[in-house]
């Protein structure tokens, strides 16, 4: 299957490592060349040099907090026309609603809501002028089946979803599509260090920890980041102009429901 991507220009948000690193590749992959973010310069530089050294294409990183408005001007400083955009940065802290502050509130919102509506403000005009534009928001399976301890999470990413819902109409016609793909669990750093966690806490092995996770789930293991990256490949793919505003989940089955 050809993808149609040789050449185009992406922004990968949070990409040194995990799910965005797995989209990054996917695209290198398929010719595309890349911006990539994170906030720490030596494995998000790290990156950069090996998906050059593998697939040829140009990979500028750009070090900084994607959740400040400093931040996204840098990247756009690099990168003011791209092609694609992924939107992706760290999840909110899991907890019990009752202790959350307006404050912890605001930096979920920040970071999962507003940022990559700003991203969006920022590129979709353009992409539209251009005639190409695919826009991916990594939001969660918690969007669809929310998660108590992570109140914060279902919070801030079902009115990223909902405001993506009211607009991503608006580019079809100038193939410009926008939507967000849903993950569950997946074995990327985030989950390691959770295994670690669960492991040192209750002094049982990783392989233990992780049969605890999965056993109930119908896939019976965690999702690879690779099989993440493929996905959004082909959401950015010129194959995929006729499908926008959609929620897609890929969480090896674990959500039961039809819809
Ligand atoms: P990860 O393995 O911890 O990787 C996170 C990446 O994002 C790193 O490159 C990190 O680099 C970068 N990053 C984090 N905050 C950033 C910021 N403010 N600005 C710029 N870069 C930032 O995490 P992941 O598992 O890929 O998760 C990615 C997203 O998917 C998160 O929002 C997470 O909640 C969501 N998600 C993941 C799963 C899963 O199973 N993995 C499931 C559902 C939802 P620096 O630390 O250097 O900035």
């Amino acid at each position: 299957m050809n993808l149609g991507l040789k050449g185009k220009k992406a922004i990968v948000c949070a990409s040194s490592k995990g799910l965005g690193r797995a989209v990054a590749e996917a695209l290198a992959a398929e010719g595309v060349d890349l911006v990539l973010n994170a906030r720490r310069s030596a494995p998000l530089e790290e990156t950069a040099r090996e998906l050059h050294k593998a697939y040829g294409v140009r990979v500028t990183p750009v070090a900084d907090d994607i959740t400040t408005e400093a931040g996204r001007d840098k990247v756009f400083a690099v990168c003011p026309d791209p092609d694609i955009l992924i939107n992706n940065a760290g999840g909110p802290p899991p907890g019990d609603f009752r202790g959350w502050t307006e404050k912890d509130w605001q930096a979920a919102l920040t970071a999962n809501m507003l940022t990559p509506i700003d991203m969006i403000r920022r590129t979709f005009d353009g992409m539209v002028e251009r005639r190409f534009g695919r826009i991916i928001n990594i939001t969660s399976s918690a969007v669809k089946s929310p998660i108590k301890a992570l109140g914060l999470s279902n919070g801030a990413r079902a009115g990223l979803t909902g405001f993506v819902a009211g607009i991503a109409r608006d580019g079809v016609a100038h193939n410009v599509t926008l939507n967000n793909v849903l993950p569950g669990l997946f074995a990327t750093d985030r989950m390691t260090t959770l295994i670690e966690t669960i492991s040192a806490r209750e002094n049982s092995s990783e392989r233990e920890v992780i049969a605890g996770l999965t056993h109930s789930f119908p896939a019976g293991r965690l999702g690879k980041p690779e099989e993440f990256g493929a996905l959004c490949a082909f959401f950015c793919s010129t194959l995929a102009a006729y499908i926008t505003g959609q929620n897609i989940l890929i969480d090896g089955g674990d959500y039961p429901g039809t819809f």
